[in-house]
């Protein structure tokens, strides 16, 4: 892939973990819609829970997570008590106690959280919904606040794979990025989970960062490989000083330009997948070939969400905590962001929901296309098209958008069948961009595609 390429296609779209994203969520979805979709939803069908845990000891400069920071644990308590709250809310509106296959934990920091306060949590989960024995529960750890009461913690709550908040191992650059977290702390959070069976551990990387060199970021990955996660991210710094203000802490040139960050990238990605074997999914994910992901993607079942790449096939994500975002049949609803309201929403029994949107049937249609492109890196929009009674036809506007793409080699067209190249992976972004019809209405700032 050329590096002239990237610059004339970087467009910077959304990275397509919703469609429509959220910039098009509105007011006009609330609370009363919210209970009317949750109440409304087959009985049969199984969830997925996002719980959101909105705080971090310390500011990371790099970090473009909805989360405040706390020294205290009791504004941690409140909220975590307000998070209970909410489960229940939302258990209450439901048709019945309803099945889930998934939990996620994410941040902020999960790890912030007391053990006692985690299981706690978890069991309360398990009182409203009926959890399946199998269901995958994951977290997101930062191995600075981990320790080993956590970690059992976590195993009392039957949690099944945690991932790493790594970064870079290189301590210039977590200076830099204001998290100093030496190695040896990463490997005994690691030591922990084998000790006390957490069957799955995945790390996650970022290349682009202030001071990273090539090099440095080639021993990080080979230092992080030697743990055997199932699992790597690898996410490009997406520096938006205008949205993150600790972000300016950055100093812009600090940062690898244009070709620097596009070497590491294109190095990393070699070096996991030639190197160490790593399969190589979507733009930023790397799964073992034995992984459930990597299984996924051949068997064309990967999903994307708000998480990224996942195989979870779950229709309906219910989110909570502050900023979560919810995915159901009907559209997408975001909680409240500022804590304090999210907590007084809960407090007076009100669905702490801030906006949303309900999506259409051609929604639903041009979601799917878009995650088919990125996850399988083509689609076939006769096939798509035509599970929801349309015909592909319909797209060859798009189709025809995709001209340019198609003269530099970074995309082929049989018919109506879309076929990414290993040359325009990087870009399929931009790709999917071409069937996102919300896109051409109003201005937007997204990161950088690599
Ligand atoms: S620990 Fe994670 S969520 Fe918290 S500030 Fe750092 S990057 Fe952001």
């Amino acid at each position: 892939m050329r590096l002239d390429l990237t610059e004339k296609y970087d467009l910077r779209v959304p990275r397509y973990t919703s469609y429509p994203t959220a910039p098009h969520f509105h007011p006009g979805v609330g609370s009363e819609l919210y209970e009317t979709w949750l109440s409304h939803l087959d009985a049969d069908s199984e969830l997925s829970l996002y719980l959101h845990i909105a705080y971090c000891a310390e500011m990371c400069w790099f970090c473009g997570c909805h989360t405040k920071i706390t020294k205290r644990y009791a504004p941690i308590e409140a909220y975590m008590q307000a998070v209970l709250g909410e489960v229940d809310l939302v258990a209450a509106k439901l048709p019945t106690k309803m099945t889930v296959r998934h939990i996620h934990f994410g941040g902020g920091s999960p790890t912030i959280l007391e053990p006692e306060d985690f299981v706690k949590t978890v069991d309360r989960l398990r009182q409203r919904f009926n959890v399946k024995p199998d269901a995958e529960i994951a977290v997101e750890m930062d191995p600075r606040t981990a320790t080993e009461e956590y970690v059992i913690a976590l195993k009392r709550a039957g949690v099944t794979r945690a991932s790493l908040g790594v970064q870079d191992f290189d301590p210039k650059v977590q200076e830099a990025i204001n998290r100093i977290q030496p190695y040896e702390i990463t490997a005994q959070t690691v030591a922990w989970l084998r000790q006390y069976e957490i069957p799955e551990i995945n790390m996650d990387l970022i290349y682009g960062l202030p001071y990273q060199t090539l090099d440095g970021l080639l021993n990080t990955i080979d230092r992080a490989v030697a743990f055997e996660p199932k699992r790597i991210a690898l996410f490009g710094y997406a520096h938006v000083p205008w949205m993150k203000k600790h972000q300016r802490l950055i100093p812009p040139e600090s940062l690898p330009d244009t070709a620097a960050r596009w070497e590491q990238y294109q190095q990393a990605c070699d070096q996991l997948v030639r190197h160490h074997g790593y399969v190589q999914i979507g733009l930023d994910h790397f799964a073992r070939p034995d992984d459930e992901m990597s299984i996924a993607l051949t068997e064309k079942r990967l999903n994307r969400n708000f998480q990224g790449y996942t195989t979870d096939v779950a229709t309906v994500l219910v989110a909570f905590g502050a900023s979560g975002i919810g995915s159901l049949p009907q559209g997408y609803v975001a909680n409240m962001g500022e804590i304090h309201f999210y907590q007084q929403a809960v407090a007076e029994g009100r669905l702490p929901i801030q906006r949303g949107i309900a999506i259409s049937e051609d929604d639903r249609l041009r979601r799917r296309i878009i995650e088919r492109l990125m996850c399988d890196l083509e689609v076939d929009l006769d096939v798509i098209a035509a599970q929801f009674n349309r015909s592909g036809a319909e797209f060859d506007d798009e189709l025809a958008s995709l001209t340019p793409m198609i003269d530099d080699g970074l995309v082929t067209i049989d018919g109506h069948v879309i076929t990414v190249t290993p040359e325009g992976r990087t870009l399929v972004r931009a790709v999917g961009a071409a069937f996102d019809k919300y896109l051409k209405h109003g201005e937007q700032r997204h990161s950088k595609a690599v």
